[in-house]
């Protein structure tokens, strides 16, 4: 693979891999979660095998690839927009192109996109990429192509990736693919499929494969990486049938984190996303036990109320919540927690409401993902619980969720001014071209003047003052881990 340094239209310096040969162009664009952006890289590499090299300039594509994402309805409502776009291009500039959907909307609405929407040629699930050379073919011969069948092995643990757009710095890896949890407003069960888990072996090998290409950060990636259990391939599920051999030589999520953290001790690793009801002290102990893992959680509660989390399905209480909470911030005094809360679930009252924000002031979260509820066809609460909160409720509670939460943040960077971190050089910040952009440990993002530094150093920075989302300091020295 061919290496090309560019740089996006925000000055950012991109690595842009190529394979010597290959004449066609792909033009890949992806929404939605980490786990979309990464199977984007599995969909690169397998068509990097059929000739295809990655293009950023869409009229020049002769495939079009979008993958989308269906947890609210506003995502599915870009992703008509984009095809609308593609449509447009092809039709005055570029009618050999070829146009296709990837990902939960494509698998969601299945044929549908070729029967209703005629505004492709081409739908793919989650876990059918690897039949993309197949089905592009009968595209190719004129015949419109789908294959959306989830999958019971399929991790794509095989193919190594095709890093997308990438700093050259930090890049995903996906352990885990599909949820089993069946949280009743989510339609990740219906567009992933059930629970697998990757070989551990394949992840230690793309691991060290980004060491050596000089990449210093990891984030571990699943719908819910705390179930992460491999016992030799197979769903989550069928555990209790494995063998006892099977049983004694399973690797669960603590087992993979230290492994990883000890083949690679001077990178960096992250993980998302969790679900409190799945979440071990042994991870948290693991976090806490090598330095290379990072201080973060993403911890999603989605409401304080325990009537409500029991609608939601969420398998735990406030109580149990914030105990889990009180073992983190124990065991891990410096780390940071972020959440994701929907406002305006079926049957929230302002009872309920309350509820949440006294969570949120219970732990004070560093950051999170806000939004109000997005009835969604096929899930539990969108076939039984009528959407019964109004609108202008929804966004009043929400209002108030983000306002208590942009507070809470800024209690948080307060209280790192003073402190030196270290930090790894990501690109150049957004506000000043004079100053380079990284996060710490805790995943807040740092600014401060570039000097001699440069993108993919760590440097330590002692931090002079803070917005409610960000630090601004002064690099004082590289760190010990550069
Ligand atoms: S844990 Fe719940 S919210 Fe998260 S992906 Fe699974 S079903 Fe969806």
């Amino acid at each position: 693979m061919e290496k090309i340094i560019d740089e996006n239209k925000q000055g950012e310096r991109l690595v842009i891999e190529a394979k010597d040969g290959n004449t066609k162009k792909l033009f890949i664009e992806s929404y939605g979660c980490q786990m979309n952006f990464s199977d984007s890289e599995i969909v690169a590499s397998i068509l990097s095998q059929e000739g295809f090299n990655t293009t950023n300039t869409l009229e020049e594509a002769d495939l079009v690839l979008v993958n989308t994402c269906s947890i609210r309805d506003k995502a599915e409502q870009t992703v008509r927009k984009r095809l609308e776009k593609y449509n447009a291009v092809k039709k005055d500039k570029n009618p050999k192109m070829k146009i296709g959907v990837l990902g939960c909307m494509a698998e969601r609405l299945k044929s549908k996109f070729l029967e209703e929407e005629k505004m492709v040629d081409l739908v793919v699930g989650p876990d059918a990429y690897k039949d993309l050379p197949n089905l592009i073919e009968e595209v190719e011969d004129g015949r419109n192509a789908i294959n959306v069948i989830l999958s019971k092995e399929e991790t794509y643990g095989d193919i190594a990736p095709v890093r997308l757009n990438s700093n050259g710095v930090t890049a995903f890896v996906s352990i885990t693919r599909g949820c089993d949890n069946m949280c009743t407003f989510c339609v990740v069960p219906f567009t992933r499929g059930r629970e697998r888990s990757r070989e551990p072996q394949s992840i230690i090998e793309e691991i060290n494969d980004l060491a050596k290409r000089g990449f210093k950060e990891v984030t571990l990636l699943g719908q819910n990486v705390d179930s992460y259990l491999w016992y030799g391939g197979g769903l989550k599920k069928d555990f209790d049938k494995a063998s006892e051999i099977q049983k004694a030589t399973a690797v669960n999520f603590a087992m993979l984190l230290d492994m990883c953290a000890k083949a690679q001790p001077k990178m960096r690793f992250r993980f998302s996303t969790s679900n409190p009801q799945d979440m071990t002290l042994d991870v948290i102990e693991t976090m806490a036990k090598h330095r290379n893992i990072c201080k973060y959680i993403h911890l999603p509660v989605q409401s304080g109320s325990n009537r409500i989390l029991k609608e939601m399905n969420r398998l735990h209480t406030r109580e149990e919540y914030f105990e889990l909470i009180d073992n983190i911030k124990r065991i891990i005094p410096e780390v940071a927690i972020s959440q994701d809360m929907i406002a305006g679930f079926p049957t929230e009252t302002e009872e309920d409401h309350q509820d949440t924000l006294s969570l949120m002031e219970y732990v004070k979260y560093d950051f999170g993902f806000m939004f109000a509820y997005s009835e969604r066809p096929g899930t539990l609460a969108g076939r039984k619980m009528k959407d019964d909160v109004p609108e202008e409720v929804k966004k009043r509670r929400l209002n108030e969720i983000q306002a208590l939460q942009r507070k809470h943040s800024h209690y948080n960077t307060l209280k790192q001014v003073g402190q030196t971190q270290e930090v790894l050089i990501e690109k150049s910040s957004k506000k000043s071209d004079a100053h380079w952009s990284g996060r710490n440990t805790q995943n807040t993002v740092v600014v401060f003047p570039k000097e001699h530094y440069k993108v993919g150093d760590f440097v330590n920075v002692k931090i002079t003052d803070c917005t409610s989302a960000t630090l601004i300091g002064e690099a004082v020295g590289y760190s010990e881990n550069n």
